[in-house]
């Protein structure tokens, strides 16, 4: 039952423009402008390293401009739905601190969430694991100062720019004509060059193709790149992801971050880990799993030894 508090937006005034929304929008162009000018410079820092071994600074700047881009695109559909839905809370939001940008801006999640209940804009689940990746990557190249594989960076960032290239002509409408060639041109540059990006991503998984049928009973999807190929329990150490070279943690360390980057928190999904009867295995057995030979039915995998369990069903 929802009571007169869980509809904040009525005691706030409409937006200066006045009268109800559009079906088709037409959106506030500095702000898109804005969003293409960072998805034009990431684009630009990822094609700076063709060819040559790149360059951390050049990756760096890629995933910064490239979540950028993707948080100023969203909210800039947002804001057309109503300015409020940008402010953390709505309910306290004035359009004078909208003005001069005083206010604290809503998180990536609150976007997503406002966009699809609100602004019926819905992300695959997909798209939104897409969006969270990239935004962890940021997060840690920007505060924990960790470096990131060129592979893992341009396997993100290809889904990410499919993403935005989507939303941006299906959700975002510049006014004029002149604004609406300066979007064509950046988006003309940002397809070329992720056609570019899956080539490069193709020609590497072929590069391991062998290795990833030798591995495909014990090879699930990597964290960090999101391709499958993060083969678990064969190096004694630690897990790897082929792809992007990423390495994991002590294999029940690898278990837990996998079950909560790939499956998700348990207070929602249904995910557990278990004792595998191997020397290493306590805490190392994860169920459900979908790995490269297995892709549908859902099995148990030892992060430790790589042994699979399929459920016995009984009748
Ligand atoms: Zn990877
Ligand atoms: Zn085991």
């Amino acid at each position: 039952m929802l009571g007169p508090d869980a509809r904040p937006f009525e005691t706030i005034p409409a937006a200066r423009s006045g009268g109800s929304a559009p079906a088709r929008p037409d959106v506030d162009f500095t702000v898109v402008r804005n969003g293409m000018d960072y998805l034009r410079s990431a684009v630009r820092h990822l094609a700076s390293s063709e060819g040559a071994e790149p360059v951390d600074h050049a990756l760096k700047y890629a995933v910064l401009h490239l979540q950028a881009a993707t948080e100023v695109l969203l909210k800039a559909r947002l804001t057309h739905e109503h300015w409020s839905l940008v402010f953390t809370d709505p309910g306290a939001a004035s359009w004078q601190n909208f003005t001069v940008g005083n206010f604290e801006s809503c998180s990536l999640a609150t976007t997503l969430d406002r966009l699809e209940k609100i602004a019926q804009v819905r992300l695959t689940p997909r798209e939104r694991t897409a969006i969270s990746s990239l935004a962890k990557t940021r997060n840690a190249l920007t505060h924990y100062g960790h470096s990131a594989s060129a592979y893992q960076v341009e396997a993100q960032a290809a889904r990410v720019l499919g993403l935005l290239l989507n939303f941006v002509s299906e959700h975002l409408r510049p006014p004029q004509a002149t604004e609406t060639t300066f979007v064509e041109l950046v988006m003309a540059e940002v397809r070329g060059r992720l056609g570019a990006i899956n080539a490069l991503v193709q020609d590497r998984m072929k590069q391991i193709s062998c290795q990833l049928t030798q591995y495909a009973d014990y090879m699930v999807i990597c964290p960090d790149c999101r391709q499958c190929a993060l083969v678990v329990g064969e190096s004694p150490e630690r897990p790897t992801c082929l792809f992007c070279l990423q390495k994991f943690g002590a294999p029940q360390e690898a278990a837990l971050r996998w079950g909560w980057e790939v499956l998700g928190d348990p207070e929602h999904v249904d995910w557990y880990v278990d004792d595998c009867g191997c020397t290493e295995g306590a805490g190392c057995l994860l169920w459900p799993v979908n790995t490269a030979a297995s892709p549908v039915e859902d099995v148990a995998l030892c992060f430790s030894c790589g042994a699979v369990y399929v459920e016995v069903k009984h009748r």
